[in-house]
């Protein structure tokens, strides 16, 4: 007997007739006293088009003040699809019962639309597995203290499946979508990226991190905290995916680096004119803090060093922007700084791997093969374990693949 939680992402259950198969294919291999938990994303694109339908109503649905009650139109997506994939099962013969983030206990604190998970008390899923159900539960969302739904950040299913399996000690977590593992690029813009037998925590925390969006980067944080292996595998085939786990077990250690990632959806934001004095860039990034607002790449450069000015520029998530732009023209105004600027087309991509460590020639080889590209590079920046530049949004393919095929080329 096993217990086993699968997870589903919203292409594989885009329509009736997917979810449908996707229920076939679980009792497919479902031993008959196996315990089955699947977590699901909502149908194909249903999240985006509930966003907007937000935007029906106000173009800038994720700026402070429509947060919950964006998040009650969120997780309506989820609990679409639980509803059907458990009427499936009861098709099939399968009992079966649907539970909503609130039902299985997934209480989360009250930063809506970028929640974070506070613990689970998966008992009600016990229960329902022990009388034979298969338990269907909707991914993406918890409640907080005062039972209000909570959503856990674009692609936070993942992060719900993880955690789960970890709460309720399953045997196996299993991550199914639309392609068959983790690969050293986006296979979708790089064709010929390689597919991963394996790789670390460590490692796929940084890929997730800077952009390689087939895992949300806390469900891999999940994974490392429960210590529980994730297999990221194709819905459509039963070949064998990537095992995400702590350290390598196969031999497959070969490579300079682990991957290339990259993020579109960046903002760039210039605070110009900035007075190079004590308590300045606090004053900036606080209030972005206070507002929830992640801030990633960073850069104070010298514009006029005998007016002692500074120029200040830094990137966050495109769907902070309009909440961040109102921020920092605040602050900006506070400290009597120039004009704060705003740039849209950019976008990120970064190497990923332990490997780099202390080997400088990885980063100039980075440089060089975007420089080969005639790419420019408008600011870098660097982790224990990647280097990233940031480069003009329409030129993002070409780097991935001019930067994958120097370290992975065909052989
Ligand atoms: P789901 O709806 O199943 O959660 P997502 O769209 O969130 O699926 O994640 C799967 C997608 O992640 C793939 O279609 C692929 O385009 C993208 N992706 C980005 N980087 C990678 C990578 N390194 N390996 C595999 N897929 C990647
Ligand atoms: N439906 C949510 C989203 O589109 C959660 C997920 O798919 O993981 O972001
Ligand atoms: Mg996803």
């Amino acid at each position: 007997m096993a217990l086993v939680v699968k997870k589903f992402g919203g292409s594989s259950v885009a329509t009736t007739e997917k979810i449908m198969s996707v229920a076939k294919r679980i009792l497919g291999e479902k031993k008959p006293d196996d315990k089955i938990v699947v977590v699901v994303s909502a149908m194909g694109d249903s999240t985006d088009n509930l966003i907007k339908l937000a935007e029906g109503i106000d173009e800038e649905p994720y700026k402070a003040g429509y947060s919950r009650e964006l998040d009650m139109l969120l997780t309506t997506g989820e609990q679409v699809s639980i509803a059907l994939l458990a009427m499936a099962f009861q098709k099939l013969g399968q009992p079966a019962i649907s539970l909503t983030g609130g039902m299985v206990g997934m209480r989360t604190n009250s930063v809506h639309t970028k929640g974070r998970i506070l613990g689970i008390s998966p008992e009600r899923v016990h229960e329902e597995l022990d009388k034979g159900k298969v338990v269907v539960v909707a991914g993406f969302q918890g409640v907080d203290r005062f039972g209000d739904p909570v959503t856990l950040g674009r692609g936070g299913s993942d992060t719900s499946a993880v955690a789960l399996a970890g709460a309720l000690k399953a045997d196996a977590c299993e991550i199914y979508t639309d392609v068959d593992g983790v690969y050293s690029a986006d296979p979708r813009i790089v064709k010929n990226a390689k597919k991963m037998r394996e790789i670390t925590y460590f490692e796929m925390l940084e890929m997730a991190r800077l952009g390689a969006g087939v895992m949300q980067p806390r469900s891999v944080e999940m994974g490392q905290y429960f210590n529980m292996p994730i297999h990221v595998r194709s819905t459509f085939t039963d070949k064998p995916g990537t095992i995400i786990r702590e350290d390598y077990t196969l031999e497959e250690k070969d490579f300079e680096i682990r991957g290339v990632a990259h993020d579109q959806k960046v903002a760039k934001i210039a605070v110009l004119a900035v007075s190079n004095t004590p308590g300045i860039a606090h004053k900036i990034f606080a209030a972005l803090a206070d507002a929830n607002i992640d801030v990633d790449m960073i850069v104070q450069s010298i514009r006029n060093i005998d007016k002692n000015i500074t120029d200040m520029v830094f990137t966050i998530a495109l769907d902070d922007l309009p909440e961040a732009k109102k921020v920092v023209d605040k602050v900006a105004e506070e400290i009597d700084a120039g004009t704060v600027l705003v740039e849209e087309d950019v976008a990120k991509v970064s190497i990923v791997g332990a490997g780099m460590l202390g080997s400088p020639g990885i980063a100039a080889r980075m440089f060089g093969a975007l420089a080969h590209a005639g790419i420019n590079i408008d600011i870098i920046s660097t982790s224990e374990i990647s280097v990233s530049c940031l480069i003009k949004g329409s030129q993002i393919t070409e780097a991935v693949n001019a930067i994958h095929d120097e370290f992975f080329p065909d052989k």
